[in-house]
């Protein structure tokens, strides 16, 4: 078993208080072996991806609040330094790279946990929301949460699976749909968007990708997107999207947009038994969707929540084959407060992958 000495001190980006600007600190203190709990282990990380997630919990702008002092951050890539004694049955040992996730922990005892919903226990634990995230060079997580991060699979590369790939490859896991069925993704140049068309090609679905502007068309028709539709050229969406499916209308849609116009949109373009697969989570928007259709085609609405640690498992091994990749800028942790301003202002194009000081 690889040793390891772990500094008293470390780099972290601490938000203090809900809505206040980042403050990057030198001597934010490092969990020492003693101190961790039995079932916890200490990860020196390599590099953390930013989702618009830490965002929100930075700003404080969800309907949950998250804790304060706060260190961001649930994309983590890193190696286990430390577990907790009496840690017993560990899935994972000291020396392995593992992920962290935005789902930190779970009960794994409770009805959701058995039934493979751990993102809905309510004893879970939230990675940069709950507990301390991996905006920091050691953070503490868990052993029975943490993601084995695939061997030669290089970790800024494996960073956004753990969120941003999880969450869109388990929400078409639990799309309803068959190899050949068509699925729409508005925003499919994005960040979320561009893991999704090509985990959705994973699946055989036959994609419709919805953004706009030259780049991102490029972008989706190379990652293998059947069909492409430029939002502001159109005149008609949902005509567009009934023109491609031989009148019928999609499958599915999987839509991450903050407002509730996508949805009212996917409710029309979908055929009759089309699921609306849910997964952006904006602070206040709401869903907006006519009862009236929703019942007269027998449309699904789901709403899919990140997901659990076989989502995960699945999420990476594939992206880890390279059938997914994801297209990151790489920074350093003390870009983050020029990242969530990029972000803020739409800037970010893509995931941004920071890399822990040296
Ligand atoms: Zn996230
Ligand atoms: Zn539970």
């Amino acid at each position: 078993m690889p040793s390891y000495t772990i500094p008293k001190t470390q780099t972290a980006a601490v938000v203090p208080s809900s809505g206040a600007a980042i403050e990057l600190r030198k001597d934010h203190p490092v969990t020492q072996q003693k101190e961790l709990a039995p079932g916890e282990c200490l990860i020196k990380l390599a590099c953390t991806g930013v989702c618009h997630t830490d965002l929100h919990a930075a700003l404080g702008d969800w309907p949950v609040p998250a804790k304060t002092p706060l260190v961001g951050g649930h994309e983590g890539v890193g190696e286990i330094v430390a577990i907790g004694d009496n840690t017993s049955h560990s899935p994972v040992k000291v020396g392995d790279r593992v992920g962290i996730k935005w789902l930190a922990d779970s009960c794994l005892n409770c009805e959701q946990c058995r039934k493979g919903r751990e993102q809905n226990c309510l004893d879970a634990k939230l990675s940069g929301f709950t507990v301390d995230g991996t905006f920091q060079q050691y953070v503490v997580s868990f052993v029975n949460h943490v993601t084995p991060i695939p061997e030669g699979f290089d970790s800024n590369a494996a960073a956004s699976i753990l969120c941003a790939g999880v969450t869109v490859y388990r929400a078409i896991k639990y799309s309803q749909t068959s190899p050949g069925d068509w699925i729409v993704l508005p925003g499919a140049g994005g960040g979320l968007g561009h893991l999704a068309v090509q985990y959705a090609k994973v699946a055989g679905l036959r994609v419709i990708a919805v953004d706009t502007g030259a780049d991102k068309k490029k972008l989706c028709l190379e990652l293998g997107a059947d069909k492409w539709i430029d939002f502001n050229e159109t005149k008609d969406l949902v005509e567009d999207i009934k023109a491609i499916t031989d009148g019928l209308g999609a499958h599915s849609a999987l839509v991450t947009a903050a407002s509730s116009s996508g949805y009212k949109q996917a409710i029309e373009y979908l055929r009759g038994g089309g699921t609306l697969m849910a997964v952006g989570l904006p602070g206040k928007a709401n869903l907006e969707a006519s009862i009236f259709f929703t019942v007269f085609k027998s449309i699904s609405i789901l709403g899919s929540y990140v997901g659990n640690r076989q989502d995960a498992v699945e999420a990476l091994a594939i992206a880890a084959r390279g059938e997914v990749s994801c297209k990151y800028l790489v920074k350093e942790l003390d870009a983050l407060s020029s990242v969530y301003e990029g972000m803020t202002n739409g800037q970010v194009a893509g995931r941004i992958v920071l890399e822990m000081p040296k």
